[in-house]
């Protein structure tokens, strides 16, 4: 009996103890935590359509002069694909430099960097940054990576479709659209509905044009890039639903591949794919004052 009632205390005797904290805290009024109260943690997250600021143009500050909005992908917490040695964050980055640099100093046309450090932008802002400046043309840097296929090198241009043209570029936009997840949670809405919509608004003219410029590429890159096999792709990228500004994704490599990497990040690379996606921007330009 005496064993029992010891066993009893020790487990009575905290419960005793709270109690009387419990009570004494109130008589001097400190507040007890209440059992079973439940705690919400918050995080914040950016907001979809929260505003922004919009970045510099440019060159020449005559609005008559066509305005290309270059995209260097991912950044901040997102690096994109990793390499052995490179990320495409700084890959894209340093590409959408290159080319800028080189537009700017060739003159006649204005361009605008959607990111020009190592910021984290959602999808849907990059796309919206060219339609609040009012860009002519919008292309979206990036590179790709095949994972332990070393062997899969090679440039691609994508433009939007509503149904991606093959299963490697529907793996390909599944990637480049997780961007906006974090934990599988979206931190834009973009689901399937207004993707939809976004992308039966978009005017046909938009994707004629995007097309026109994805085929320059392709012809003005001929023997200065070094293309994939199937470099003209089609996929559901969101980066490119703007319904009214011709835009293109350039997949400029596979950092899995030592030679792409290589290329991409070395300076004459740099150079000669600003020289010739200049030249394509440019004939571009040329043909739509033309017409
Ligand atoms: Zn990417």
């Amino acid at each position: 009996m005496r064993y029992r009632l010891q066993i009893a205390l020790v487990f009575l005797a905290p419960v005793a103890l709270l109690a009387a904290l419990f009570v004494l805290g109130g008589a001097l009024g400190v507040k007890a935590p209440l059992l079973g109260r439940s705690y919400v943690i918050r995080l914040a997250l950016p907001e979809a359509g929260a505003t922004f600021g919009l970045p510099a143009i440019e060159g020449p500050q005559d609005p008559a002069r066509p305005l290309l909005v270059i995209d260097p992908g991912h950044g901040g917490h997102d690096p994109g694909a990793s390499g052995a040695t490179v990320k495409e964050k700084t890959l894209a980055l340093a590409l959408a430099r290159a080319l800028r640099d080189r537009l700017l100093r060739e003159g006649g046309v204005r361009v605008a960097l959607t990111r020009d450090d190592d910021t984290f932008l959602v999808l849907e802002e990059r796309a919206e940054i060219a339609r609040r400046l009012g860009a002519d043309l919008f292309l979206s840097i990036h590179a790709d990576s095949a994972g332990d296929k070393a062997a899969v090198s090679g440039a691609s241009v994508y433009t939007l479709s509503a149904r991606a043209s093959s299963a490697t570029a529907a793996l390909f936009a599944a990637r480049e659209n997780s961007a906006d997840t974090v934990n599988g949670v979206p931190l834009a809405d973009h689901n399937e509905n207004v993707n939809a919509i976004l992308v039966e608004l978009s005017q046909r003219r938009t994707q004629s044009r995007s097309e026109e410029f994805a085929g320059l590429i392709l012809r003005e890159g001929q023997g200065a890039l070094d293309f994939h096999p199937q470099a003209n792709r089609s996929a559901a990228l969101v980066v490119l639903k703007a319904p009214d500004v011709p835009s293109a994704l350039f997949e400029a490599g596979f950092i899995s591949n030592p030679a792409d990497a290589g290329r991409l990040a070395s300076p004459q690379g740099q150079s000669r794919f600003a020289e010739a996606m200049a030249r394509a921007i440019r004939v571009y330009f040329a043909r739509q004052a033309g017409g």
